[in-house]
This record gives structure tokens, sequence and C-alpha cells, in this order.
């Protein structure tokens, strides 16, 4: 296995996730990692009925900084957060991102119109393309609405979710929503996420799939960043190998890591 960092990992500090930071870092190493970055979790303004997704970060960031210094000399480990965007959020994850010293920052969209559609209510009487198109459309938004970020994450993370999850989908059906995200992503110097938690769900791609990560390449987009998103220890660096061979096959001959916000880049 050539990619040795997972750049999106989450841990108990998560409130979707029951393991400790310590498990996944031992993981981590078992699996051969030489870098990992935390990504928990802080959505804002959630819908109450659906939980809290909010980090307790002076805690998450004490604890990162005493297991930093207990595997200093096996494995680096890094401070992330994934901030779940809506429109309104903005000035407040702006504030957020110069608040804490974070290496590295996921823009996330988890919700879309404020509502869940992990939630299989979510969809009654709703048309999946509809909803797949506002979900676009309200993510670029969000990336405009806020500049303090590094990667996107799961930039088609809705198809997890609809009825018919990806059957009849792919970069080609909204061409026209997708392209203005990714030349906003290359515009801005940032970088798109290849995360392989939709393989472990049965989606047979990760997110992006392949023909978004095509498009992103013509457009030019060089910088990637591969994140597992694992919340247990078992999916750390999850079809890591697959994603390698995707991203080569596509013409990609490096992926990104970070310190302190500033990418590093290292060869496939
Ligand atoms: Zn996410
Ligand atoms: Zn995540």
């Amino acid at each position: 296995m050539s990619i040795t960092c997972d750049f999106h990992l989450h841990s108990n500090f998560s409130s979707d996730s029951d393991t400790p930071m310590e498990d996944m870092i031992q993981a981590a190493i078992k699996r051969g990692l030489k870098t990992i970055c935390f990504t928990e979790h802080m959505d804002l303004d959630y819908p109450e009925e659906c939980g809290s997704f909010q980090a307790d970060i002076p805690a998450y960031k004490q604890e990162i900084c005493r297991l930093q210094s207990v595997f200093q000399d096996i494995i680096d480990i890094r401070f992330g957060i994934e901030l779940g965007m809506q429109p309104h959020l903005g000035p407040r994850c702006a504030a957020l991102a110069h608040e804490y010293p974070f290496d590295f920052i996921v823009a996330s969209q988890h919700l879309v119109g404020g509502q869940d559609p992990y939630y299989r209510d979510y969809w009654n009487g709703k048309e999946e393309q509809i909803v797949y198109r506002e979900y676009f459309s309200e993510l670029l938004t969000n990336l405009q609405s806020m500049k303090e970020f590094d990667t996107v994450a799961h930039l088609d993370y809705i198809v997890r979710y609809g009825p018919n999850q990806n059957q009849f989908y792919s970069y080609q059906s909204y061409a026209d929503h997708i392209d203005p995200i990714l030349k906003y992503i290359i515009d801005q110097g940032k970088c798109l996420e290849v995360n392989t938690a939709g393989l472990k769900y049965g989606l047979k791609h990760p997110n992006p799939e392949e023909s978004v990560l095509k498009r992103y390449r013509e457009l030019g987009g060089e910088r990637i960043t591969i994140g597992s998103d694992a919340h247990q220890p078992e999916h750390i660096a999850y079809d890591f190998a697959k994603a390698e061979a995707i991203l080569k096959e596509l013409g990609f001959q490096s992926y990104c890591i970070f310190h302190g916000r500033k990418p590093n880049i290292i060869p496939l």
C-alpha cells in the first residue's frame, strides 16, 4: 500500500463513534500508516431531533496533544475538524477555524435545507433528482460562504441516502451543478477529498465517484486528499488500494496532507 496517510478519521469525540482515540491510533499503526488526521464532527446547527454533532474541542485538543507525545516516534497524529456547513453558518465556522490551531479543516455538508437526508422520512414525497440538485447548489453556496477550509469532503455524499442511491447518478447527469463546484475548488486552490466510506456501504464507488474525479482532472484539478471517514478501527484506510488504483488510472500523481493548514504533497 503506498497511501500511508488517512486524513478523515473520527473517534468518540464525535457523537457517532464509540471508539477511544487511542484505539484508532493503534489500529492505524497496525495498518502501517505513517500520518493520520482526526477530523471530529462539528455541526453547529444540527436539527435537535437528530442529535448533536458538536465535539468538545478543548478536550479533543488536549487528548490529541497527549497522544501526539505518547506516539511521537511511531506515528504522526494531526488535529483536524470536519465542519458541517450550512449557508447561515459561514461566519461562525470561520471564527472557529481561527480560534483553534487546526492542522486541517474539512468542509462537509450533511444536511439539505436544514434537514438530514440520512433518515428515511426525509425522502417522503420528495423527488430524488430535485434533492440531489438542491444538495449540490447548497454545497456551492456553503463553500463560497466560508473560505477557511482545506478540502471538500465526500462531494456527492447525498447519493448514499437517496432511495435509489447512485443507480441513476453520474457526473454527466448533474454536470451543470457539479462543474461550478469543481471550478470553485480549483480557483480557490483547495483540495477535493476522495472518501472511501461509500465503498464499505456497498456503493462500489468512492465519494465522489470516478466520473467526478475524472472531470476534476480535466478541469485542471490536481489537489486531492484521501480519507476513510472511519468511525471504527476496522475501517481505517478502508479500500485505500482501490482509491490508489482509481487515482492513478485517472492520471493523478500525488495527494496532499496538511500540517498547520499547509499542504505537503505526497507522490502516489
Ligand atoms: Zn461527513
Ligand atoms: Zn466524517
